[in-house]
């Protein structure tokens, strides 16, 4: 197993927690990064990040991701690529367990993000397990991403995201939604609308993934009619990742342990927001050292 300890550890290297890593080092002070995928966080998966200031063409999350980075990597901040699966208090300080390495740590910023809602329709769990289902685009295999058939389940910015971000690698898809209004912007519907590889089909639920052929799914809608697809990619709302926090007590928050960015932002789930947690809790760590 290997020990570290540090003055301020960060779990999670989305939006959030690098802008808090990069003005911690900046401070002189040398944090700890945790991050359980890759440096960029769910901004990885966005089609076209149009709202950041300073980028005014947009950038596509995937380079995005990649200048984070560049960033995190040029300032030489310590990033350990595990996943943290528990979080003890021992004594006065905090403990961070991954399967190979314990931290130690007077301050803890959690930034962990969000996880996928799921339909919890039959055949979903067996779906993702043959790899037919996915809940984030980053997670598709590269063999998958041209000249299939998708089914997009959900109707709101992240469902439009994701179709205009596989329409443009040839593929055919359907958006299927409950209801029979979108929720998304505008600007998505309008530019989902003038694509023919796009087809909008609501209101249909789905009441089970089914699979007669190994490599295919079919989808079982609600009026007994079958959709196939090569595979399915859910997008119907996300929750807070916060399954490591269930055991810290309370008094603890916003004293030695900071939650920030989308885990803790319901509906106001934007990379500058997060950013800008992660620079604001930085500071306030930093004026507590
Ligand atoms: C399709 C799509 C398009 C989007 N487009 C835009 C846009 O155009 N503009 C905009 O402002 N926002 C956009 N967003 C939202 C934006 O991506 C998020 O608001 C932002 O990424 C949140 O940052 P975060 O750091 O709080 O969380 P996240 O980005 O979710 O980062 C959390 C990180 O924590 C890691 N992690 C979680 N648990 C652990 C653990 N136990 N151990 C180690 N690491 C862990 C995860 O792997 C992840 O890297 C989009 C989102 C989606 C899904």
């Amino acid at each position: 197993m290997n020990e570290r300890q540090t003055k301020v550890a960060i779990i999670g290297a989305g939006p959030a927690g690098c802008a808090a890593a990069i003005q911690l080092k900046r401070a002189g002070i040398d944090p700890i990064l945790f991050e359980k995928y890759k440096i960029g966080g769910l901004a990885l998966n966005a089609n076209l990040i149009e709202n950041y200031l300073g980028i005014e063409q947009g950038i596509t999350g995937l380079e995005f991701g990649e200048k984070m980075e560049e960033q995190v990597l040029s300032l030489v901040i310590d990033t350990i690529f595990e996943e943290v699966e528990k979080i003890t208090i021992e004594e006065d300080q905090i403990v961070l367990s991954t399967k190979k390495t314990t931290c130690l740590c007077d301050y803890l910023i959690v930034a962990t993000g969000s996880i996928s809602k799921t339909l919890g329709v039959k055949g979903e769990s067996e779906a993702e397990k043959r790899k037919l289902l996915f809940y984030e685009p980053i997670f598709v295999p590269e063999a998958k991403i041209t000249d299939s058939k998708i089914a997009i389940i959900g109707g709101s910015d992240a469902a439009f995201d994701y179709a205009l971000n596989f329409a443009q690698r040839k593929n055919e898809i359907t958006i299927i939604h409950r209801s029979d209004k979108f929720k998304c912007l505008p600007l998505l519907y309008y530019r989902v609308s003038n694509l023919e590889s796009i087809e909008l089909l609501n209101p249909k639920e789905i009441k089970e993934f089914q699979f007669s052929n190994e490599n295919k799914l079919d989808l079982l809608l609600d009026d007994d009619s079958i959709l196939k697809a090569d595979f399915a990619l859910v997008a119907i709302g996300r929750k807070p990742n916060n399954l490591l926090l269930k055991d810290i007590p309370k008094e603890l928050f916003e004293n030695k342990i900071f939650t920030i960015g989308d885990l803790v932002n319901d509906h106001y789930r934007q990379i500058s927001i997060a950013a800008g947690e992660g620079l604001f809790c930085a500071m306030k760590i930093i004026e507590l050292i």
